[in-house]
């Protein structure tokens, strides 16, 4: 349901960002009215996330769009994750995953771009949701009863809607979290990079190495490649360094880490820098914090949309119990217990996973020079070919680590 915000409801979600958006089914399926508020107008255009573990799809079974997102994943097989000089240049090594399953790896590779309006339609065929697109969360007061939530409406107009219970689904920035006053802990900024989508069809080069990720090595431009679909859809991810101009240099940059005779059009450019960070507390009275708005980890292992959605369907569990009378409001508590631990250490090994894979690159030592890297390889011993198989080798549990999962808030009788 959309169009105008009633004055009240029993939950209003802020943020309809792939977590809040599953939130609203999840409460629906309860038969729990509830609004969702987006600021922006349509959903995502670039590809951020990609993994969705089995978890994940459980959730997406149980509203009804697991086999949707699945036929949506433009990757199917998901065998190899490789290290290369260029795309199409010197092999460093790669990964195998295809004696895991006939697919690979475990994930389901649908890029956010194709899985959010899939989540939205889902959302908005429920009765009791109303999901409004264009409109923006400014202010909260609350006390033991209600939250009094302020709307910015997109023709400036301030609505204000009254709620039992707000979920605070509002991204990395969250301006909820700012609000209330809730520090995020954990180191900053780990560098800065470049997120580029762009179109092409890299599938001469991807053929025979099927999978999501390719690293590119070049010194003279290094990056990484996310293959959202091999005909037409990639991220290319590249440090940035902060000089004047710098994205007039990015396609000169994207061609030298590809090294490949294709076409590329970019079409778009964002910025972005990796958190390890964790929200001191996802509780303010009634405002609870799920998703990004709770934690931010580097997109290494593939956990920051998966940790949130489990966010999403432990407190709707919870919530759900409480609304329907059968626990009191003290139950609500053991939403952060179980999930914010499980988003600490999940922040953690991804953290682990950026730092682990300089080992790679100490192994072939520090080159200025795509030339100078070329030869290196061409000229390893035996037992230095070996040292770097085992330094790839040593990857894998960051692509195969489903991170650390709340329990199943089915199963528990606490
Ligand atoms: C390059 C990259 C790759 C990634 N890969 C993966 C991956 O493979 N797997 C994975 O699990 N995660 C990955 N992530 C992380 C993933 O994208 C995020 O964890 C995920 O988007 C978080 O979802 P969310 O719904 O919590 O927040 P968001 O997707 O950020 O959604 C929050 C929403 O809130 C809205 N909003 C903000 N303020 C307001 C307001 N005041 N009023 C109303 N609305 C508001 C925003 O417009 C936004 O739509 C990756 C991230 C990046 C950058």
């Amino acid at each position: 349901m959309s169009g105008a915000l009633p004055a009240e409801t029993r939950v209003l979600i802020v943020g309809g960002g792939p977590v809040g958006l599953t939130a609203s089914t999840l409460l629906s399926q309860h038969g729990i009215p509830n609004v969702l508020v987006e600021r922006r107008k349509e959903t995502l255009r670039a590809p951020a996330a990609h993994v969705l573990r089995p978890r994940t799809m459980e959730v997406f079974d149980r509203i009804g769009v697991g086999d949707e997102v699945r036929n949506a994943a433009p990757l199917k097989h998901l065998d190899f994750i490789t290290w290369c000089t260029t795309l199409g240049g010197s092999e460093v090594g790669r990964l195998d995953f295809s004696a895991a399953s006939p697919e690979g790896l475990d994930w389901t590779n649908c890029p956010q771009n194709l899985l959010e309006p899939i989540l939205l339609r889902r959302a908005r065929d429920e009765s009791s949701a109303h999901i409004l697109c264009g409109a923006q969360w400014t202010r909260l007061s609350q006390d033991e009863e209600k939250v009094r939530a302020v709307v910015r409406l997109e023709d400036g107009d301030d609505h204000s809607i009254e709620t039992a219970w707000m979920l605070a689904t509002d991204g990395a920035g969250s301006p909820v979290r700012h609000g209330l006053g809730i520090p995020m802990i954990g180191p900053g900024p780990q560098g800065r990079f470049f997120m580029i989508h762009f179109e092409a069809d890299l599938r001469p080069w991807i053929e025979g190495r099927s999978g999501p990720l390719f690293w590119l090595m070049n010194p003279e431009s290094p990056g990484t490649l996310i293959v959202h679909d091999p005909a037409r859809s990639y991220v290319f991810m590249t440090p940035r360094f902060g000089t004047p101009d710098e994205e007039d240099t990015l396609p000169a940059r994207m061609a030298a880490s590809l090294g490949v005779d294709a076409s590329l059009r970019i079409l778009s450019v964002d910025a972005w820098s990796p958190h390890v960070q964790v929200a001191e507390r996802y509780r303010e009275g009634r405002v609870f914090l799920a998703g990004d708005a709770a934690h931010r980890f580097p997109p290494s292992g593939g956990l920051g949309l998966n940790t949130g959605v489990l966010d999403a369907d432990f407190l709707v569990h919870r919530l759900a119990q409480v609304e329907a009378g059968r626990a009191g409001p003290e139950t609500l508590d053991t939403y952060e217990a179980e999930c914010r631990p499980a988003a600490e250490t999940n922040a953690t090994d991804s953290f682990e996973n950026l730092k682990r894979l300089a080992e790679i690159v100490q192994v072939l030592g520090h080159h200025t020079e795509l030339a100078a890297l070329e030869s290196r390889l061409a000229s390893l011993s035996a037992a230095e070919r070996e040292q770097l198989d085992r330094a790839i080798e040593h990857q894998r549990s960051h692509f195969t680590s489903h991170g650390r999962l709340p329990r199943d808030p089915r199963t528990l009788t606490d």
